[in-house]
């Protein structure tokens, strides 16, 4: 829920921008880090999410490490604090100039997608005269239950190294001479919701492929069970902090852990996404043949996960909650300003009557939103603001008071 000091504060911010709930952001960061130590459970905070340097820095000084998915992520990771020691490097596409500074930065693992990367890595290592940590991605061919372009696990993904290319790992491990083999990597989608069912299920199928290898001679020092913890969209105020200690205790009780076996999770959406907050305005309300529209000044290009997966993100109106005695209420289909048709915020929402220059809140935006930002249509970017920063926040306007 977003404090009504807030609110007020927000009035004199241009908008749109991201606000970000600090305090929350914090309370997370510290249950995930404490849960963390409780279940011996090694957490490296999935970066792509959220790339901002303040959440970022919060997320490092809990001591959780950093999974990157390309060679600027690794550098941010760095120059925010987390050592190179707790950052691994995710992603099927790496190119050699990316391999060569994450090598030389020294970090915890490369996490290699392909028989030929594991290849090409030890390759760039024997010529630079250094040593690879290399654990191998596997594909577990496990169904995540979620929207099919956030599924990862399955034979048709392009992600991971598949069953018929196991033996031929293990015998190209034994002649990589500059590559120090650490584990085992899964990754299964994301925003899944169903924890107990489907990360049972990937505890138990990751338990069969570690004894896979290990009759084939394999020390699996390390095993990654990657992110994937869903958050709650629809109603974003009842369980902030997403259901971690579930996920942890299924993980523990559907895996066998070996003696002297480190477990990992790499957590993204579930860190920074009920932080996030699209912070809008209503530009104009125009009555369709058919339906209400209001139109917002954020768009598709601020938050593109609407247009792109038909994601549903909870609109709540700010600015009513000032006005005494007002309770009507009103069906409306809130649409951003951009030329597109998938445009859209979300149709037939049940909102208290609107007006122009009313603040208006996109929840749960702190994951995926910022991050996938464009300046389609030559838009500005939305800005962050701070919750423990609202003094100086960047563009302060006061046109809307005077129309
Ligand atoms: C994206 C990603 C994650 C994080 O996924 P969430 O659903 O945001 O928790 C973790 N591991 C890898 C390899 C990823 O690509």
């Amino acid at each position: 829920m977003i404090d009504p000091a807030f609110i007020e504060k927000f009035e004199q911010i241009a908008t749109p921008f991201y606000y970000y709930d600090m305090e929350l952001l914090g309370h997370t960061v510290d249950t995930l880090a404490s849960l963390s130590r409780k279940y011996g459970i090694d957490v490296h905070y999935a970066v792509k999410a959220n790339v901002e340097r303040r959440i970022l820095e919060t997320i490092a000084g809990s001591g959780i490490g950093a999974d990157c998915v390309s060679g600027n992520e690794v550098r941010r990771a760095l120059e925010c604090g987390f050592p190179a020691g707790r950052i691994v490097f995710a992603g099927v596409g790496k190119s050699d100039r990316e391999i060569h500074e994450a090598l030389n930065a020294g970090i915890e693992a490369f996490n290699c997608e392909s028989l030929h990367e594991i290849y090409v890595i030890n390759a760039m290592a024997a010529a630079f005269g250094l040593r690879a940590r290399v654990a191998a991605r596997i594909n577990p061919n496990i169904d995540a239950h979620t929207h099919k372009y956030v599924t990862t696990g399955l034979f048709e993904n392009k992600f991971g190294i598949a069953r018929h290319e196991f033996d031929a790992m293990v015998d190209l491990l034994g002649r990589c001479g500059n590559i120090d083999f650490t584990g085992l990597h899964f990754h299964i989608g994301s925003q899944i919701t169903e924890v107990r069912d489907v990360f049972s299920l990937e505890a138990r199928r990751v338990d069969e492929i570690i004894s896979y290898f290990e009759d084939k001679g394999l020390k699996v020092d390390n095993v990654d069970f990657g992110g994937g913890l869903g958050i709650d969209y629809e109603d974003p105020d009842s369980c902030p902090v997403a259901p971690f200690e579930d996920w942890f205790r299924t993980i523990i009780s559907g895996y066998r852990r070996r003696p002297g076996q480190r477990l990992h999770l790499e957590p993204g959406r579930s860190v920074v996404a009920q932080c996030g907050t699209l912070i809008s305005r209503v530009l104009f309300v125009k009555s369709g043949e058919t339906k209400n529209f209001l139109i917002l000044d954020a768009g598709m290009n601020d938050l593109i996960r609407p247009a792109l997966y038909g994601a549903y993100h909870k609109i709540e109106n700010l600015s009513s909650c000032f006005r005494k005695g007002f309770s009507e209420m009103q069906a409306y289909d809130v649409v951003g300003p951009v030329c597109e048709s998938s445009d859209v915020w979300g149709q037939g929402r049940l909102l208290p009557l609107s007006v122009r220059g009313d603040l208006m809140a996109i929840r749960s935006a702190g994951a995926y939103g910022q991050v996938m930002a464009s300046r389609y249509n030559l838009r500005d970017f939305a800005p962050a603001v701070f919750s423990d920063e609202l003094e100086n926040a960047p563009h302060f306007i006061d046109y809307f008071k005077r129309l």
